[in-house]
């Protein structure tokens, strides 16, 4: 039999390799940026078309190439930054495999104009999966440039696996903030689709970090600086009071180079140990300085992810240095939230003293008389506990008794209605059919020892919600009792309610006395623009959003000043790995966020009235059952279940 081994062609090889180098235009990005930092250039422009689809193009000001060098940049394995495998452990380069060019052009379109400082003309390179088309010589500025063109215009496969243009920028914007936090004496530009989205001119750390994220950075950071005989580290971490609820903003650089370390995370969190709120993350951005020879980074060329020598100590010594500047800056001591927050006081209220919590008993009232109106009203519960009054649902009454403007009254088959609040009960019958209904197989079973028959019940109107643990919700049912997970119902109620809002033509709402000013990064900015439309349709109002701040005129009747900020903060959140593409996707995660954010906290007591809204409220759902997230909101129990407890 002949042999059937056989070499690959080069543009096949580099087409294979390219699929572990560039897996999407981000990756692209960051060779780009990084190679011109090792050209040593001292402004790096980036500027890109359709989240780098259509355009990539990174313009340097460095060292620039000759003719020669221009061709042989785009061969694999071809680079000037080592000579030696021995190179390899005195690396100063970001790059050192000579892949990503060659990579590159196997997959795109790609323009290369070069000229080196003392040259009098340049070079102008045209390669298109990995053809040189054409090379002239050309009038060129000092430096470099490389445009990109339709990446991945030959692997029509990779081009569809791409996301949508938002999540492909974002990425982008992550490789650009690295490179641009790890290089903070270089300027930087970067342009997308036109408009300058950073300006970042050469400037100190601290500058840089601010400059990169946002004006109010600044007073967030706390410095850390440590030297050791095996490690220098210096940077900053955020005051714990402005942890965040997402990651983003955790930034290792060893020796220049943007790094990910599960373990040294672990020892910037261990070190703000007791200072966080649950499920808050500190920022930070730590730059470690370590002998070349004691680190490897000869790993995978998409990984950031490093070898150390000395794990263990570095550890050590970076848990003790951040602990000791957060201390330092007399950070640790002035916080304490073991503390329970139940005791904190209102300032309307410090000096009085406070009242118990009164029952009212309504001889008349008939939780399953009619439920038709009752929709959306506990919508306003979780906003009422948040705005911290001693009696968070005084101002329930009053509000759902017709108030003209309301959204949480007038909204749906409230319109109308300008009654009192007992007539939102009207219509319970249908709330209890529909709990029996879920359980028809009780309506037949004979009721032994109920206390109520069912003619009492619907007569009887005594007090028919109690709150347990601060937890639940219990009330009384013809077959024996509800039990209501009060968090969960709420969830349910606010994910509806905020779903519906969407379809709503003109949701009211309310001005804001003073306008509020809140400070985002750049990508965050980038993700409010996108979801602008969405935002004013549930009944905000802001002016412009600019790159770094959005200054907020009015917020949707049911969500007062104090929590816009949470809320906004939860929605970024929660939509910043996977911005839906799809509309009614986007609707449903945006309400389930705001659920999430605004439904009344596990722990917090209730008031009668504001129980039996919950109550109300959620069998006025289409699917009071389980929470938009899928968890059980209410469970009943038979009286024949409770019996057989007492035999
Ligand atoms: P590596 O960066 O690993 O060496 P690349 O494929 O990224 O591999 O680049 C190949 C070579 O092309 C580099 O070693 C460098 O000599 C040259 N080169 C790439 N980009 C630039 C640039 N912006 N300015 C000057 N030279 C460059
Ligand atoms: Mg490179």
């Amino acid at each position: 039999m002949s042999s059937v081994i056989r070499l690959l062609p080069d543009h096949v090889a580099n087409q294979i390799a390219a699929g572990e180098v560039v897996q999407r235009p981000a990756s692209v990005v960051k060779e780009l940026l990084e190679n011109a930092v090792d050209a040593g250039a001292t402004s790096v422009k980036l500027v890109i078309k359709d989240a780098g689809k259509t355009l990539i193009q990174v313009i340097d000001n460095g060292k620039g190439m000759n003719e020669i060098d221009a061709r042989m940049c785009f061969e694999r394995h071809a680079t000037s930054k080592i000579a030696a495998a021995a190179d390899l452990f005195q690396l100063q380069t970001k790059g050192f495999r000579g892949e990503a060019l060659a990579s590159i052009a196997a997959i795109a379109h790609v323009e290369l104009k070069s000229k080196e400082y003392n040259a009098e003309l340049g070079t102008h390179v045209i390669i298109e999966g990995s053809n040189v088309v054409s090379q002239e010589v050309a009038v060129v500025p000092d430096g470099t440039s490389f445009s990109i063109k339709n990446l991945f215009f030959n692997i029509p496969a990779r081009r569809n696996f791409l996301k949508s243009d938002q999540v492909e920028l974002r990425h982008i914007i992550d490789e650009f903030e690295r490179v641009a936090l790890a290089h903070k004496d270089i300027q930087f530009v970067f342009i997308n689709n036109g408009s300058e989205m950073f300006h970042l001119p050469a400037s100190n750390m601290r500058q840089r970090i601010v400059n990169v994220l946002g004006g109010k950075t600044n007073e967030k950071l706390v410095p850390v600086q440590e030297s050791t005989e095996i490690i220098e580290i210096h940077g900053f971490v955020t005051k714990p009071e402005y942890a965040k609820k997402s990651r983003g903003e955790q930034f290792f650089f060893v020796n220049d180079r943007f790094i990910k370390s599960g373990y040294l995370h672990h020892a910037v969190t261990a070190a703000f140990e007791g200072l966080l709120k649950d499920g808050t993350h500190p920022s930070y951005f730590l730059y470690l300085t370590l002998p070349p020879n004691s680190i490897d980074i000869n790993i995978h060329p998409t990984k950031t992810e490093i070898k150390f020598d000395d794990e263990q100590a570095l550890y050590a010594i970076l848990r003790a240095s951040v602990k000791h500047s957060l201390g330092q800056f007399n950070v640790a001591p002035v916080l304490d939230f073991q503390k329970d927050s139940g005791l904190d006081v209102p300032y309307g209220f410090s000096g009085t003293s406070s009242v118990e919590p009164t029952v009212e008993v309504n001889t008349n009232f008939n939780p399953f008389e009619n439920m038709q109106s009752s929709r959306a009203i506990a919508s306003q519960i979780g906003s009422e506990i948040s705005r911290g009054g001693f009696n968070p649902f005084e101002s329930v009454k009053t509000k759902s008794s017709g108030g003209t403007n309301s959204p949480r009254v007038d909204f749906q088959e409230n319109k109308n209605k300008s009654g009192g609040w007992e007539t939102l009960y009207e219509g319970i019958t249908d709330a209890k059919e529909m709990i029996l209904a879920s359980n028809h197989h009780i309506e037949d079973e004979e009721v032994t020892g109920s206390l109520f028959d069912e003619e009492s019940l619907s007569s009887q109107t005594a007090q028919q919600t109690y709150q347990v643990h601060k937890k639940y919700i219990i009330s009384p049912i013809k077959s024996g009792l509800l039990i209501i997970d009060q968090r969960r119902a709420h969830q349910r109620i606010l994910y509806d309610y905020y779903l519906n809002s969407f379809s709503i033509k003109q949701n009211a709402s309310q001005q804001l006395l003073f306008p509020l000013s809140l400070y985002y990064s750049v990508f965050e900015m980038e993700l409010l623009q996108s979801i602008e439309q969405e935002l004013i349709q549930m009944g905000f109002s802001f002016n412009e959003i600019t790159n770094e701040k959005i200054v907020i005129l009015g917020t949707p009747e049911s969500i007062s000043e104090s929590e816009v900020s949470i809320v906004l903060e939860d929605l970024l959140n929660d939509l910043q790995d996977n911005l839906p593409d799809d509309v009614p996707v986007l609707y449903d995660r945006m309400a389930k966020s705001l659920a999430q954010s605004l439904a009344v906290k596990t722990g917090t007591f209730l008031t009668d009235k504001a129980q039996e809204d919950i109550v109300n409220s959620l069998f006025g759902c289409e699917n009071p059952q389980t929470t938009p997230f899928g968890k059980t909101t209410f469970i009943t129990m038979k009286v024949e279940d409770l019996d057989k407890k007492f035999m």
